[in-house]
């Protein structure tokens, strides 16, 4: 049984669960005026520890979908980590963690815009397993496309672009895919509902760029740093055609929750041979061992919570 949470911060402090609280008539329920993140820890069993995973990039991207959507927070990315181990102390998890900050636009008001409102902030975190299951998977190009930068900020993590994200995940799982492939308004691929994409072709990584209408991935950049560095794999920013998924030699999904997620079939048609290709497999591998802290040389991206 996964260990219930027991407290946020809310409002400025420490409070049981069952005190964070919102109205129905909060701003951000209502039209979606939020900002937030998604942070694992992963919990050493062998040092009895509990690594959180780029804790400090994950509050640096929360700052700057704050400046986006004119939020304040009136926290340094500093004192947001520190937030972050204090609230995990108290929870005490001795198991894999999810961590999620939230901005938002409190005022019980009927307002639809950004300025002149009030901001509050909230993070809470729940004991965290997979968030796609099954180790290798099959996805689908969607029907719905990826917001546009123009549109929406495709680069911030905001509450209401998620309806996109939804409505491509559930497109795909009720046809029977476990997860979608989202192009982009220009008809090149973008990522997939929550995860960024990578193929390999020719014995190169391939990822669309930032100007994809992607979220800046923090997974999409540690991969690229550990494929660079340790398997010694070029890396490739630039626009992919559909088609070209269809022909991939390997092809993966990276994420906070999705971590390194190999794709065995896109559109019914295998990738590659069918089965889990050799860089995706090594980069599985030395994902597992880089954020639960068993990889010296990359110590210093895990946030340790407890002392000792
Ligand atoms: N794209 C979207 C739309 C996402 O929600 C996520 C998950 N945060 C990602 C990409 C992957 O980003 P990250 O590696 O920073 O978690």
């Amino acid at each position: 049984m996964p260990a219930p949470n027991r407290f946020a911060f809310f409002n400025g402090e420490f409070v049981p669960i069952e005190q964070a609280q919102v109205s129905v008539m909060t701003a951000a329920l209502n039209y979606g005026l939020g900002v937030f993140e998604g942070i694992r820890a992963y919990w050493n069993a062998e040092q009895e520890q509990l690594f959180v995973f780029q804790l400090r990039e994950h509050m640096e991207r929360l700052q700057r979908s704050c400046k986006i959507m004119f939020m304040e927070l009136p926290y340094s990315a500093d004192e947001l980590c520190t937030l972050t181990v204090e609230l995990l102390r108290r929870e005490g998890f001795r198991e894999d963690a999810y961590i999620r900050p939230l901005v938002y636009k409190s005022d019980q008001t009927i307002a639809v815009r950004l300025h002149g409102l009030s901001d509050a902030f909230t993070i809470y975190a729940v004991t965290f397993g997979q968030y796609i299951p099954g180790s290798a998977i099959r996805a689908c190009v969607s029907s719905w496309r990826r917001i546009e930068d123009n549109i929406m900020p495709s680069r911030a993590k905001v509450s209401g672009g998620y309806v996109n994200s939804a409505l491509a995940k559930t497109e795909a799982l009720l046809n029977g895919y476990d997860e979608a492939i989202v192009l982009g308004d220009d008809g090149h691929v973008s990522e997939a509902s929550a995860a960024n994409l990578y193929i390999v072709r020719h014995g190169a990584l391939i990822t669309p760029p930032i100007t994809s209408d992607v979220l800046e991935g923090i997974t999409r950049r540690v991969v690229a740093e550990l494929a660079r560095a340790e398997l010694g794999v070029p890396v490739i920013e630039r626009p992919i055609d559909r088609t070209e998924l269809y022909v991939a030699d390997e092809a993966f999904f990276c994420g906070t929750g999705a971590e390194i997620k190999p794709i065995i079939e896109i559109d019914r048609r295998p990738v590659g041979t069918g089965q889990v290709g050799s860089v995706t497999a090594r980069l599985v591998e030395l994902y597992r061992d880089v954020v639960r802290g068993r990889a010296s040389a990359y110590r210093s991206w895990c946030t340790p919570v407890y002392p000792g």
